[in-house]
Protein backbone atom coordinates (compact mmCIF):
# COMPACT_ATOMS: atom_id res chain seq x y z
CA UNK A 1 0.00 0.00 0.00
CA UNK A 2 1.26 3.57 -0.91
CA UNK A 3 0.52 6.84 0.89
CA UNK A 4 1.23 10.25 0.13
CA UNK A 5 3.95 12.82 1.14
CA UNK A 6 2.71 14.58 3.83
CA UNK A 7 1.39 11.26 5.48
CA UNK A 8 4.51 10.00 4.64
CA UNK A 9 6.34 12.58 6.61
CA UNK A 10 3.58 12.49 9.18
CA UNK A 11 5.03 8.67 9.75
CA UNK A 12 8.87 9.70 9.73
CA UNK A 13 8.37 12.37 12.07
CA UNK A 14 6.41 9.83 14.81
CA UNK A 15 9.92 8.42 14.51
CA UNK A 16 11.57 11.22 14.75
CA UNK A 17 12.81 12.18 11.49
CA UNK A 18 13.04 16.43 10.96
CA UNK A 19 10.61 17.29 8.41
CA UNK A 20 9.56 20.78 6.76
CA UNK A 21 6.54 22.07 8.01
CA UNK A 22 3.52 21.74 6.28
CA UNK A 23 -0.07 22.27 5.91
CA UNK A 24 -2.35 19.60 3.70
CA UNK A 25 -4.99 21.17 2.20
CA UNK A 26 -7.63 20.42 -0.95
CA UNK A 27 -8.34 24.18 -2.21
CA UNK A 28 -6.93 27.51 -2.61
CA UNK A 29 -7.95 29.46 -0.10
CA UNK A 30 -6.95 26.79 2.40
CA UNK A 31 -3.39 26.83 0.70
CA UNK A 32 -3.44 30.43 1.57
CA UNK A 33 -4.79 30.04 4.75
CA UNK A 34 -1.76 27.45 5.45
CA UNK A 35 0.94 29.60 4.04
CA UNK A 36 0.23 32.29 6.86
CA UNK A 37 -0.26 30.12 9.18
CA UNK A 38 3.51 28.48 8.44
CA UNK A 39 4.75 32.41 8.35
CA UNK A 40 8.28 32.51 6.32
CA UNK A 41 8.78 34.44 3.24
CA UNK A 42 9.08 30.85 1.19
CA UNK A 43 6.38 28.09 0.17
CA UNK A 44 6.36 24.92 -1.69
CA UNK A 45 3.18 24.24 -3.08
CA UNK A 46 2.95 20.20 -3.63
CA UNK A 47 0.64 17.70 -5.88
CA UNK A 48 -0.07 15.05 -3.39
CA UNK A 49 -0.23 12.16 -5.66
CA UNK A 50 1.01 8.69 -5.10
CA UNK A 51 4.37 8.61 -8.07
CA UNK A 52 6.93 10.47 -7.94
CA UNK A 53 9.01 12.88 -9.96
CA UNK A 54 6.02 15.58 -9.29
CA UNK A 55 8.42 18.26 -9.72
CA UNK A 56 9.66 17.36 -13.15
CA UNK A 57 5.47 17.42 -14.02
CA UNK A 58 5.11 20.54 -12.84
CA UNK A 59 3.21 19.34 -9.32
CA UNK A 60 5.81 21.58 -7.16
CA UNK A 61 5.98 24.77 -7.52
CA UNK A 62 8.30 27.49 -4.99
CA UNK A 63 6.25 30.48 -3.95
CA UNK A 64 7.61 33.71 -3.10
CA UNK A 65 4.06 35.98 -1.82
CA UNK A 66 0.46 34.79 -0.97
CA UNK A 67 -0.83 35.47 -4.19
CA UNK A 68 2.00 33.15 -5.77
CA UNK A 69 0.48 30.22 -3.38
CA UNK A 70 -2.78 31.14 -4.16
CA UNK A 71 -2.45 31.00 -8.26
CA UNK A 72 0.32 27.88 -7.86
CA UNK A 73 -2.51 25.95 -5.69
CA UNK A 74 -5.10 26.98 -8.46
CA UNK A 75 -3.34 25.76 -11.17
CA UNK A 76 -1.95 22.24 -9.28
CA UNK A 77 -5.22 21.51 -7.48
CA UNK A 78 -7.46 19.67 -10.47
CA UNK A 79 -4.31 19.59 -12.69
CA UNK A 80 -4.09 15.85 -14.66
CA UNK A 81 -0.38 15.53 -13.40
CA UNK A 82 1.75 13.56 -15.82
CA UNK A 83 5.32 12.24 -14.64
CA UNK A 84 7.66 9.07 -15.48
CA UNK A 85 5.69 6.92 -12.35
CA UNK A 86 1.84 7.66 -13.54
CA UNK A 87 1.75 6.71 -16.89
CA UNK A 88 0.86 8.61 -19.80
CA UNK A 89 -2.64 9.35 -18.83
CA UNK A 90 -1.35 10.92 -15.15
CA UNK A 91 -3.66 10.68 -12.18
CA UNK A 92 -5.41 13.86 -11.14
CA UNK A 93 -4.41 16.06 -8.07
CA UNK A 94 -6.85 15.99 -5.44
CA UNK A 95 -4.94 17.08 -2.63
CA UNK A 96 -1.92 19.54 -1.86
CA UNK A 97 0.52 19.70 0.51
CA UNK A 98 1.46 23.56 1.56
CA UNK A 99 5.53 23.34 3.11
CA UNK A 100 7.62 25.84 4.16
CA UNK A 101 10.72 26.74 1.92
CA UNK A 102 14.04 24.94 2.67
CA UNK A 103 16.78 26.66 2.08
CA UNK A 104 18.95 23.29 0.21
CA UNK A 105 22.56 23.30 -0.04
CA UNK A 106 22.69 19.88 -1.22
CA UNK A 107 20.13 17.04 -2.29
CA UNK A 108 21.03 13.64 -0.76
CA UNK A 109 19.14 10.29 -1.27
CA UNK A 110 18.38 7.76 1.12
CA UNK A 111 16.28 4.83 1.21
CA UNK A 112 15.71 1.25 3.05
CA UNK A 113 14.38 -1.74 1.24
CA UNK A 114 14.10 -5.03 0.95
CA UNK A 115 16.93 -6.62 -0.78
CA UNK A 116 15.69 -9.61 -2.73
CA UNK A 117 19.24 -10.88 -3.48
CA UNK A 118 20.45 -10.59 -0.24
CA UNK A 119 17.15 -11.38 1.61
CA UNK A 120 18.17 -8.66 3.49
CA UNK A 121 17.24 -5.39 4.14
CA UNK A 122 19.73 -2.83 2.71
CA UNK A 123 20.63 0.95 3.50
CA UNK A 124 21.11 3.00 -0.17
CA UNK A 125 22.03 6.18 0.13
CA UNK A 126 23.45 8.33 -3.39
CA UNK A 127 25.40 11.93 -3.30
CA UNK A 128 22.60 12.17 -6.44
CA UNK A 129 19.55 13.21 -4.34
CA UNK A 130 16.08 14.91 -5.88
CA UNK A 131 16.90 13.10 -9.33
CA UNK A 132 15.04 9.88 -10.68
CA UNK A 133 17.44 7.12 -8.38
CA UNK A 134 17.03 4.64 -11.43
CA UNK A 135 18.68 6.99 -13.69
CA UNK A 136 21.98 7.36 -10.94
CA UNK A 137 21.57 3.30 -10.62
CA UNK A 138 21.87 2.94 -14.56
CA UNK A 139 24.49 5.84 -15.81
CA UNK A 140 26.68 6.05 -12.34
CA UNK A 141 26.07 2.89 -10.57
CA UNK A 142 29.49 3.80 -7.84
CA UNK A 143 27.28 6.88 -6.80
CA UNK A 144 25.17 4.58 -4.93
CA UNK A 145 25.94 3.03 -1.76
CA UNK A 146 24.38 0.39 -0.06
CA UNK A 147 24.67 -1.36 3.45
CA UNK A 148 22.83 -4.38 4.19
CA UNK A 149 21.52 -5.34 7.70
CA UNK A 150 21.70 -8.31 10.29
CA UNK A 151 18.20 -7.80 11.76
CA UNK A 152 19.90 -9.29 15.29
CA UNK A 153 22.04 -6.14 15.46
CA UNK A 154 20.27 -3.57 13.70
CA UNK A 155 22.02 -0.75 11.56
CA UNK A 156 25.73 -0.13 13.27
CA UNK A 157 27.44 3.07 13.90
CA UNK A 158 29.70 1.89 11.31
CA UNK A 159 27.35 1.20 8.80
CA UNK A 160 25.46 4.21 9.14
CA UNK A 161 28.84 6.39 8.87
CA UNK A 162 29.77 4.75 6.00
CA UNK A 163 26.49 5.63 4.09
CA UNK A 164 27.62 9.98 5.46
CA UNK A 165 31.30 9.48 4.25
CA UNK A 166 29.89 7.83 1.14
CA UNK A 167 27.50 10.13 0.33
CA UNK A 168 29.96 13.15 1.09
CA UNK A 169 28.14 14.55 4.46
CA UNK A 170 30.04 17.64 6.21
CA UNK A 171 31.67 16.57 9.19
CA UNK A 172 29.80 19.17 11.06
CA UNK A 173 26.43 17.41 10.03
CA UNK A 174 27.21 13.98 10.04
CA UNK A 175 26.26 13.17 13.32
CA UNK A 176 22.44 14.49 12.35
CA UNK A 177 22.61 12.28 8.85
CA UNK A 178 23.69 9.14 11.64
CA UNK A 179 21.17 9.77 13.43
CA UNK A 180 18.37 9.97 10.60
CA UNK A 181 19.54 7.06 8.74
CA UNK A 182 19.10 4.92 12.37
CA UNK A 183 15.66 6.20 12.61
CA UNK A 184 14.61 5.91 8.86
CA UNK A 185 15.44 1.87 9.45
CA UNK A 186 13.64 1.65 12.75
CA UNK A 187 10.59 3.60 10.99
CA UNK A 188 10.86 0.96 8.22
CA UNK A 189 11.25 -1.96 10.35
CA UNK A 190 8.50 -0.92 12.92
CA UNK A 191 6.10 -0.27 10.05
CA UNK A 192 7.08 -3.44 8.08
CA UNK A 193 7.34 -1.19 4.92
CA UNK A 194 8.70 -2.41 2.02
CA UNK A 195 9.88 0.96 0.64
CA UNK A 196 11.01 3.80 2.70
CA UNK A 197 12.65 6.70 0.78
CA UNK A 198 13.58 10.11 1.57
CA UNK A 199 14.56 11.63 -1.49
CA UNK A 200 16.01 14.70 -1.36
CA UNK A 201 17.10 14.44 1.76
CA UNK A 202 18.75 17.75 2.53
CA UNK A 203 21.31 19.47 3.72
CA UNK A 204 20.35 23.21 4.97
CA UNK A 205 22.31 25.77 4.81
CA UNK A 206 22.61 26.17 8.30
CA UNK A 207 23.85 22.31 8.19
CA UNK A 208 20.85 20.69 9.13
CA UNK A 209 19.69 17.76 7.79
CA UNK A 210 15.94 17.32 6.83
CA UNK A 211 13.73 14.61 4.67
CA UNK A 212 12.44 16.83 1.94
CA UNK A 213 10.43 14.73 0.62
CA UNK A 214 9.55 10.76 1.28
CA UNK A 215 7.87 7.60 -0.22
CA UNK A 216 6.54 4.46 1.31
CA UNK A 217 5.28 0.68 0.38
CA UNK A 218 3.53 -1.01 2.84
CA UNK A 219 3.34 -4.55 2.59
CA UNK A 220 -0.24 -5.67 2.51
CA UNK A 221 0.28 -8.67 4.10
CA UNK A 222 0.93 -6.94 7.22
CA UNK A 223 -1.60 -3.92 7.80
CA UNK A 224 -3.62 -5.60 10.38
CA UNK A 225 -1.32 -4.77 12.40
CA UNK A 226 -1.02 -1.01 11.60
CA UNK A 227 -4.26 0.67 11.64
CA UNK A 228 -3.01 3.88 11.93
CA UNK A 229 -1.15 3.33 8.66
CA UNK A 230 -4.38 1.79 7.04
CA UNK A 231 -6.24 4.76 7.96
CA UNK A 232 -3.92 6.72 5.79
CA UNK A 233 -5.63 4.57 2.78
CA UNK A 234 -6.68 6.94 -0.03
CA UNK A 235 -9.01 5.10 -2.80
CA UNK A 236 -8.77 7.90 -5.12
CA UNK A 237 -5.70 6.80 -6.00
CA UNK A 238 -5.93 3.24 -6.33
CA UNK A 239 -7.45 1.61 -9.69
CA UNK A 240 -11.33 0.70 -8.98
CA UNK A 241 -10.88 -2.71 -10.42
CA UNK A 242 -8.16 -3.53 -8.21
CA UNK A 243 -10.15 -2.17 -5.42
CA UNK A 244 -13.33 -4.23 -6.04
CA UNK A 245 -11.25 -7.59 -6.86
CA UNK A 246 -9.38 -6.53 -3.27
CA UNK A 247 -13.03 -7.32 -1.64
CA UNK A 248 -13.26 -10.84 -3.07
CA UNK A 249 -10.05 -11.63 -2.12
CA UNK A 250 -8.71 -11.91 -5.81
CA UNK A 251 -5.31 -10.43 -7.01
CA UNK A 252 -5.82 -8.34 -9.82
CA UNK A 253 -3.33 -5.99 -11.94
CA UNK A 254 -4.50 -3.87 -14.77
CA UNK A 255 -2.91 -4.16 -17.87
CA UNK A 256 -2.86 -2.38 -21.51
CA UNK A 257 -3.34 -5.03 -23.70
CA UNK A 258 -7.11 -6.97 -24.56
CA UNK A 259 -6.75 -10.76 -23.62
CA UNK A 260 -8.26 -11.06 -20.30
CA UNK A 261 -6.87 -13.67 -18.20
CA UNK A 262 -8.14 -16.01 -15.28
CA UNK A 263 -5.84 -18.16 -13.69
CA UNK A 264 -5.36 -19.66 -10.44
CA UNK A 265 -2.06 -19.42 -8.66
CA UNK A 266 0.53 -16.79 -9.15
CA UNK A 267 2.87 -18.56 -11.12
CA UNK A 268 0.83 -20.06 -13.45
CA UNK A 269 -0.73 -16.40 -14.35
CA UNK A 270 2.60 -15.22 -14.71
CA UNK A 271 2.97 -17.89 -17.55
CA UNK A 272 0.22 -17.22 -19.08
CA UNK A 273 0.72 -13.74 -19.57
CA UNK A 274 3.84 -15.00 -21.04
CA UNK A 275 2.45 -17.16 -23.09
CA UNK A 276 0.17 -14.57 -24.47
CA UNK A 277 3.01 -12.26 -25.41
CA UNK A 278 4.96 -15.66 -26.81
CA UNK A 279 1.99 -15.34 -29.31
CA UNK A 280 1.55 -11.94 -30.27
CA UNK A 281 -0.90 -10.27 -28.23
CA UNK A 282 -0.80 -8.18 -24.94
CA UNK A 283 -2.78 -9.36 -21.48
CA UNK A 284 -5.75 -6.75 -20.05
CA UNK A 285 -4.72 -8.09 -16.49
CA UNK A 286 -2.80 -10.13 -14.12
CA UNK A 287 -5.66 -12.12 -12.19
CA UNK A 288 -5.04 -14.91 -9.74
CA UNK A 289 -8.76 -16.20 -8.41
CA UNK A 290 -6.24 -18.29 -5.47
CA UNK A 291 -6.83 -21.90 -4.34
CA UNK A 292 -10.56 -21.71 -3.10
CA UNK A 293 -12.00 -20.11 -5.53
CA UNK A 294 -16.19 -20.25 -5.70
CA UNK A 295 -18.55 -19.82 -8.66
CA UNK A 296 -19.39 -16.44 -6.69
CA UNK A 297 -15.53 -15.72 -7.24
CA UNK A 298 -15.53 -16.30 -10.36
CA UNK A 299 -18.29 -14.53 -11.32
CA UNK A 300 -17.27 -10.93 -9.63
CA UNK A 301 -13.33 -12.10 -11.10
CA UNK A 302 -15.64 -12.29 -14.72
CA UNK A 303 -17.12 -9.06 -13.96
CA UNK A 304 -13.92 -7.44 -12.86
CA UNK A 305 -12.17 -7.95 -16.38
CA UNK A 306 -15.24 -7.31 -18.74
CA UNK A 307 -15.35 -3.73 -16.85
CA UNK A 308 -12.52 -3.14 -18.57
CA UNK A 309 -13.38 -2.01 -22.70
CA UNK A 310 -10.09 -3.20 -24.17
CA UNK A 311 -10.99 -6.61 -23.24
CA UNK A 312 -11.67 -8.47 -26.38
CA UNK A 313 -11.69 -12.18 -25.42
CA UNK A 314 -10.85 -14.58 -22.37
CA UNK A 315 -8.48 -16.74 -21.52
CA UNK A 316 -9.44 -19.12 -18.54
CA UNK A 317 -6.12 -21.00 -17.71
CA UNK A 318 -6.62 -23.63 -14.61
CA UNK A 319 -5.04 -25.85 -12.85
CA UNK A 320 -7.15 -28.09 -10.87
CA UNK A 321 -5.22 -29.59 -7.94
CA UNK A 322 -7.27 -28.78 -4.52
CA UNK A 323 -9.68 -26.92 -6.71
CA UNK A 324 -11.51 -29.51 -8.97
CA UNK A 325 -11.90 -28.53 -12.72
CA UNK A 326 -15.47 -29.12 -12.51
CA UNK A 327 -15.87 -26.32 -9.44
CA UNK A 328 -13.92 -24.18 -11.86
CA UNK A 329 -16.29 -25.25 -15.15
CA UNK A 330 -19.46 -24.96 -13.25
CA UNK A 331 -18.14 -21.15 -12.12
CA UNK A 332 -17.16 -20.27 -15.48
CA UNK A 333 -20.31 -21.17 -17.36
CA UNK A 334 -22.40 -19.29 -14.19
CA UNK A 335 -20.34 -16.57 -14.72
CA UNK A 336 -20.35 -16.66 -18.54
CA UNK A 337 -24.56 -16.56 -18.15
CA UNK A 338 -24.72 -13.88 -16.02
CA UNK A 339 -22.43 -11.52 -17.59
CA UNK A 340 -23.82 -12.39 -20.77
CA UNK A 341 -20.75 -13.00 -22.27
CA UNK A 342 -20.26 -11.12 -25.60
CA UNK A 343 -16.47 -11.75 -26.26
CA UNK A 344 -14.81 -15.20 -27.23
CA UNK A 345 -14.00 -17.54 -23.74
CA UNK A 346 -11.16 -19.77 -23.97
CA UNK A 347 -10.94 -21.97 -21.35
CA UNK A 348 -7.90 -24.97 -20.50
CA UNK A 349 -8.38 -26.87 -17.52
CA UNK A 350 -6.02 -29.48 -16.56
CA UNK A 351 -5.69 -31.88 -13.15
CA UNK A 352 -8.17 -33.35 -10.87
CA UNK A 353 -11.71 -33.91 -12.62
CA UNK A 354 -10.77 -32.67 -16.09
CA UNK A 355 -13.26 -34.80 -18.18
CA UNK A 356 -16.01 -34.03 -15.83
CA UNK A 357 -15.35 -30.24 -16.32
CA UNK A 358 -14.56 -30.19 -19.80
CA UNK A 359 -18.10 -32.09 -20.07
CA UNK A 360 -19.63 -28.97 -17.78
CA UNK A 361 -18.64 -26.28 -20.23
CA UNK A 362 -19.47 -28.84 -23.68
CA UNK A 363 -23.03 -29.28 -21.63
CA UNK A 364 -23.80 -25.56 -21.07
CA UNK A 365 -24.40 -25.50 -24.58
CA UNK A 366 -22.19 -21.64 -24.54
CA UNK A 367 -19.80 -21.08 -27.52
CA UNK A 368 -16.77 -22.02 -24.61
CA UNK A 369 -13.67 -22.88 -27.10
CA UNK A 370 -11.81 -25.89 -25.08
CA UNK A 371 -7.47 -25.86 -25.27
CA UNK A 372 -5.65 -28.64 -24.35
CA UNK A 373 -2.00 -27.24 -24.02
CA UNK A 374 -1.59 -23.80 -22.84
CA UNK A 375 0.26 -23.14 -26.12
CA UNK A 376 -3.15 -24.27 -27.66
CA UNK A 377 -4.69 -21.99 -25.19
CA UNK A 378 -3.17 -19.16 -26.17
CA UNK A 379 -3.70 -19.61 -30.18
CA UNK A 380 -6.99 -20.04 -29.81
CA UNK A 381 -7.79 -17.00 -27.80
CA UNK A 382 -5.22 -14.97 -29.91
CA UNK A 383 -6.92 -15.99 -32.93
CA UNK A 384 -10.42 -15.61 -31.90
CA UNK A 385 -9.96 -11.93 -30.75
CA UNK A 386 -8.31 -11.29 -34.23
CA UNK A 387 -11.06 -12.93 -35.99
CA UNK A 388 -13.87 -11.16 -33.44
P1 LIG B 1 9.09 14.68 -6.61
O1 LIG B 1 10.16 13.73 -6.15
O2 LIG B 1 7.77 14.02 -6.76
O3 LIG B 1 9.49 15.46 -7.83
P2 LIG B 1 9.88 16.37 -4.34
O4 LIG B 1 9.11 16.55 -3.10
O5 LIG B 1 11.11 15.56 -4.26
O6 LIG B 1 8.87 15.78 -5.46
O7 LIG B 1 10.19 17.81 -4.93
C1 LIG B 1 10.95 18.02 -6.07
C2 LIG B 1 12.04 19.06 -5.79
O8 LIG B 1 11.42 20.27 -5.35
C3 LIG B 1 12.99 18.67 -4.68
O9 LIG B 1 14.07 17.90 -5.18
C4 LIG B 1 13.43 20.01 -4.17
O10 LIG B 1 14.49 20.53 -4.97
C5 LIG B 1 12.21 20.90 -4.36
N1 LIG B 1 11.45 21.02 -3.10
C6 LIG B 1 10.53 20.17 -2.62
N2 LIG B 1 10.05 20.55 -1.42
C7 LIG B 1 10.70 21.71 -1.10
C8 LIG B 1 10.68 22.60 0.03
N3 LIG B 1 9.87 22.40 1.07
N4 LIG B 1 11.50 23.66 -0.01
C9 LIG B 1 12.31 23.89 -1.08
N5 LIG B 1 12.38 23.10 -2.15
C10 LIG B 1 11.59 22.00 -2.18
MG1 LIG C 1 11.29 13.46 -4.56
Amino acid sequence: MKIHEYQAKEVLRRFGVVTPRGVPCFEADQAVAAAESLGGKVWVVKAQIHAGGRGKGGGVKVAKSLDEVREFANQIMGMQLVTHQTGPAGQKVRRLLIEEGADIRKEYYVAALTDRATQKVALMASSEGGMDIEEVAHNTPEKIIKVFVDPLIGLTDAQAKLLADGIGVPAASQAQAIDTFRKLYTCYMETDASLAEINPLILEGNGNIKALDAKFNFDSNALYRHEDIVAFRDLDEEDPAEIEASKFDLSYVSLDGNIGCLVNGAGLAMATMDVIKLYGAEPANFLDVGGGATTEKVTEAFKIMLRNPNVRGILVNIFGGIMRCDTIATGVVAAAREVHLTVPLVVRMKGTNEDLGKQILKDSGLPIISADSMADAAQKIVAAVAGH
